[in-house]
């Protein structure tokens, strides 16, 4: 009963002794940042520990006002640093392993996206700690859970790692919200020493005025049956018309009907809508793993038999040519 009681006192303390780093990645010099951080935080609180955000960048001190009232953060660290710009891994990742060991923190927190890709494998090595990538629920503060296979398994996995660094699928879990309250009190970053190995060159990125597919409510989607560039004009007029994100199958993608950063599944994007619809798709598996979580979906296609109708909740068999335009209109 001692050794019991003596446990619990020591699980206790350990409890007592959880706090959260939360990576928040700026873009450009005027506040905005990746919101999928706001994701991460939801997953960070979801331990009884505190959850402090570092906000990293030129536009960092614009940015940490947003993030500082946003509720369940306690402390933001602000890193204001062209170092930091574009989430450079070898920068970053010091700034995080020096932030780690000043708070002595339990956990780091990042979106799965491209940046917390790059920057939390780099912090795992430096700590010597597995990383733990795209997780979709935080069971306790050493198990998550996370998609193998392409969404096909779910793993649920035991860290025995004294710092857990954990990426998170942000459609797996709701943004924080801002907080009424009066917002957490912000700090700056402390001066790190790390020798940039890398530099930024530039980007070539499609601009397009319609929602991002990441955080888009809606997204339409076309798949190969559109048959061209041409074609995939019965797309964005129906994603105008519902102000929705415009999402592709790989075999669109690869026949150059549109441009890559549209491609949903398991080798483009991940998302879960509260609308999906799916015309001209047949619903192979990996595209599957790219929407299958979407609220409602719709699925329009010739084929009364494609696979896509298993998951869909609405469907509509017939010529997306036809259906579309007409679907449309009447919208
Ligand atoms: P198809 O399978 O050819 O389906 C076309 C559909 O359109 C058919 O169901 C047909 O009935 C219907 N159709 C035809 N004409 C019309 C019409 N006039 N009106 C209405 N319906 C019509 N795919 C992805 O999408 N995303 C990924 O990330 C991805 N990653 C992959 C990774 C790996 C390692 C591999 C091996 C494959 C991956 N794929 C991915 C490819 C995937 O296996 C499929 O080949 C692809 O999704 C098929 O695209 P599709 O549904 O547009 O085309």
């Amino acid at each position: 009963a001692a050794a019991a009681a003596a446990h619990g006192r020591l699980f206790a303390a350990q409890r007592a002794a959880l706090s959260s780093l939360v990576y928040v990645e700026t873009k450009g010099a005027d506040g905005g940042f990746d919101e999928g951080a706001l994701s991460a935080i939801t997953a960070a609180r979801a331990l009884a520990g505190p959850v402090t955000a570092v906000v990293a960048g030129t536009g960092a001190a614009a940015a940490a006002k947003a993030v500082a009232a946003v509720e369940g953060v306690a402390k933001v660290v602000v890193a204001q640093d062209a170092a930091y710009d574009h989430a450079l891994p070898e920068t970053t990742a010091s700034l995080l392993k020096a932030l780690q060991a000043k708070e002595a923190a339990t956990h780091v927190f990042a979106p799965h996206s491209a940046a917390g890709k790059n920057v939390l494998p780099r912090l795992a090595a430096l700590l010597d700690a597995q990383q733990i990538s795209d997780v979709v629920a935080v069971e306790s503060e050493d198990t998550f859970v996370r998609p193998v296979y392409a969404g096909n398994a779910i793993a649920t996995v035991k860290s025995s790692d004294p710092v857990k660094i954990v990426t998170v699928r942000t459609a797996a879990f709701p943004a924080a919200p801002a907080s009424g309250a009066a917002p957490a009190p912000e700090e700056p970053a402390p001066p790190v020493d790390a020798a940039p190995l890398s530099s930024w060159l530039g980007e070539d990125v499609a601009k397009s005025d319609r929602p991002d597919l990441a955080s888009a409510k809606r997204v339409v989607s076309g798949g190969r049956a559109v048959k061209s560039a041409e074609g995939f004009k019965v797309i964005y007029d129906l994603a105008d018309k519902i102000g929705a994100g415009v999402g592709a199958s790989r075999a669109a993608v690869d026949a150059g009907y549109c441009d890559n950063s549209l491609q949903v599944g398991q080798t483009g994007r991940i998302v879960a809508p509260e609308l999906y619809i799916a015309i001209g798709i047949s619903g192979a598996i990996q595209h599957l793993a790219g929407m299958k979580d979407s609220k409602v979906i719709v699925a329009i296609n010739k084929d009364a038999d494609a696979p896509i109708f298993q998951i869909a909740d609405y469907g509509l068999v017939g010529d997306l040519f036809a259906i579309v335009p007409e679907l449309t209109e009447k919208i």
